[in-house]
């Protein structure tokens, strides 16, 4: 929508319409126009995919979009516009990333299950259960059933599905674009409700899986929901700063040259950063005015070791400033990000940042994990890509250990907020959340490491446990288990310390000692941890089915109805496995769905 209103503009400032040109003006119009005229809502659609996808089959495409506009003819948007106009915005945006026909068919089918009476069951056998999957991670929680707890379910499901496959993370990153591009019909605070949600979870996890296309996108948007003033006060600074293109044209032009000398092929661009980014620099360092500085992106033609071939021409050139140059090439950043970044001071005295990385490191800046579906051929993206998920798969392993919907969101959060810090153990790179200390290193190195370490050595000085860690941190730890250690090991081992929760940083870790506890404090079991626990084994058995519960309401009358004399004593039971915990959630789900 966005596009075509903007393509309309452009024209008609291209083609005055004043009484005499009329004519003329309409025929070019007409001319310039045609090829987005046509009736067919689904051409623009197939086009994008087709030119990132030439061999790709359209039918399938117009069958989903007919059935979507069938299921969802006469909703519409708080805009007004027909409902369906969303789910093909939302289908184009995947299609501009590059994903595959599958992607683009759920995307269209997004919102038929959760909003129309379009079943899970006809679109399997629609599309297969391939876009089944793909739409069934994405729909919502019904608000009636798990009430409060339904955005946190909700979030859950999703990262499960995505567990399986990660499409189902893209697409509902392009809903949530959509969604917040068309946000300005809201009212004041549901626009920023949504706005912060959007920051909180969504924009991170973008940036995990390393699509900054999206996130830049995102990134500004929610700058504007939230902060208008200051986004449209950047937005003009960027608008009109006299001499600023000739300067890095100029830029551009002389490192072209830097690099011909050097005999490294490789293109040269402005990279201009985008208005969060600029915003978030200008706040962080106190500047009165808006603070950017010019930036410029080499992409080498070679290997990864052109890229210091470059960076050696660049500061052959101009002569860098201190302390900021960082090599992501040799340590990438947590969304595998790689690059090497400079500051030099460039022409006219003035600091320009540089960016130096191949082609192949290019495109995962762009597109992250979506480089898969985009460059489907490309060689090396294999290991990204399984590393990417080692990292989805460690978040669905606590989901396993964190048996509350409301604290899993909140483990994901603490992960996806934190700042990363990189220290060096076992002769490795290892990545941490910022004020993290040996204990959560113990743990990121096995479980074991963790559950018996003793004390820790930082570049070479012993420390205490809670120390923080800090970026380039040469770390030892000893465990008791180390008979090497030098510290004498007590008879018994004694696991960890409950003041570890105290200090741990990172969610990994939190877990594990808590499952520590779970497992040696069982002897001498109380009452009251036996109907926590009932109640826990319930909430499990609920969420194998995907669903859970809003209130101890359904539990209440099914304890009456099985002839507890309470809910505690069917919770106990439940415990004890007096009754299958399996059992009781089939008669809770009857109970509940007849009950609707
Ligand atoms: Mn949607």
């Amino acid at each position: 929508m966005d596009v075509d209103a903007g393509h309309g503009a452009a024209l008609g400032g291209a083609l005055p319409t004043q009484p005499g040109e009329l004519p003329l003006a309409r025929r070019l119009r007409s001319l310039l126009t045609w090829p987005t005229n046509d009736t067919d809502p689904v051409s623009q659609l197939v086009r994008s995919h087709r030119n990132i996808h030439p061999s790709a089959d359209p039918s399938v495409l117009r069958r989903a979009y007919t059935i979507a506009e069938n299921m969802h003819r006469g909703q519409f948007r708080k805009s007004g516009e027909p409902y369906i106009t969303h789910p093909l915005a939302v289908a184009e945006i995947c299609a501009d990333l590059g994903m595959d026909t599958t992607t683009l068919v759920a995307a269209l089918l997004h919102d038929t299950v959760e909003d129309t009476r379009y079943t899970l069951q006809a679109l399997a056998e629609d599309f297969g259960h391939e876009v089944a999957h793909l739409v069934d991670g994405v729909t919502k929680f019904d608000k009636a059933f798990y009430g409060k707890a339904a955005e946190a379910e909700t979030i859950r499901k999703m990262i499960i599905a995505a567990g399986k496959d990660v499409r189902v993370l893209i697409i509902k990153l392009a809903d949530r674009l959509h969604n917040m591009r068309t946000l300005g019909v809201r009212s004041a605070a549901s626009r920023e409700r949504i706005a912060r949600k959007t920051q909180e979870v969504l924009v991170p996890l973008c940036d995990r899986l390393g699509i900054q296309t999206l996130k830049r996108e995102l990134d500004d948007v929610v700058l504007l929901h939230l902060e208008p003033d200051e986004h449209a006060r950047i937005a003009r600074h960027v608008h009109d700063r006299p001499g600023w293109d000739a300067y890095l044209g100029d830029v551009v032009a002389q490192a072209k040259v830097a690099l011909r000398r050097s005999r490294v092929d490789a293109e040269v661009s402005p990279r201009p950063r985008h208005l969060y980014s600029i915003w978030k620099d200008t706040v962080a360092g106190g500047h009165t005015a808006p603070f950017d500085l010019p930036r410029i992106v080499i992409v080498v033609d070679g290997p990864p070791t052109d890229c210091y071939a470059a960076l050696g021409a660049v500061h052959g050139r101009w002569r860098p400033v201190p302390g900021r140059f960082k090599d992501f090439i040799a340590s990438p950043k947590n969304n595998l990000y790689r690059s090497l970044h400079t500051s030099v001071c460039g022409p006219q005295d003035r600091t320009v940042e540089v960016l130096i990385r191949t082609r192949e490191m290019h495109r995962w800046a762009e597109y992250g994990i979506a480089a898969d579906f985009r460059f489907p051929r490309s060689s090396g993206s294999d290991t990204a890509r399984v590393d990417q998920l080692a990292w989805l798969r460690r978040v669905l392993d606590w989901e396993q250990e964190a048996p509350d919907p409301a604290q899993f969101l909140e483990s994901l959060r603490c992960d996806l907020a934190e700042a990363q810090i990189q220290v060096v153990a076992d002769g490795r790179q290892v990545v941490l959340p910022a004020g993290a200390t040996p204990v959560d290193l113990a743990y990121e190195l096995g479980t074991d490491r963790g559950d018996h370490c003793l004390a820790a050595r930082i570049n070479g000085r012993l420390a205490p446990l809670s120390s923080e860690l800090e970026e380039g941190d040469v770390v030892e730890i000893f465990t008791e288990n180390d008979a090497e250690s030098g510290f004498e090991a007590s008879a018994a081992p004694r696991g960890p310390r409950r003041e570890w929760l105290g200090f741990v940083k990172s969610p990994h870790a939190q877990m594990q000692i808590n499952r520590w506890f779970a497992e040696h404090t069982a002897p001498g079991i109380s009452i009251a941890d036996k109907v926590r626990l009932g109640r826990a084994t319930i909430g499990l058995a609920l969420r194998k089915r995907d669903r859970g519960l809003a209130s101890d309401l359904p539990l209440l009358r099914l304890s009456e109805e099985l002839g507890y004399p309470d809910l505690e004593t069917l919770l106990v039971a439940v415990f004890d496995r007096a009754v299958e915990p399996d059992a009781v959630v089939q008669q809770l789900i009857d109970l509940v769905d007849h009950r609707q």
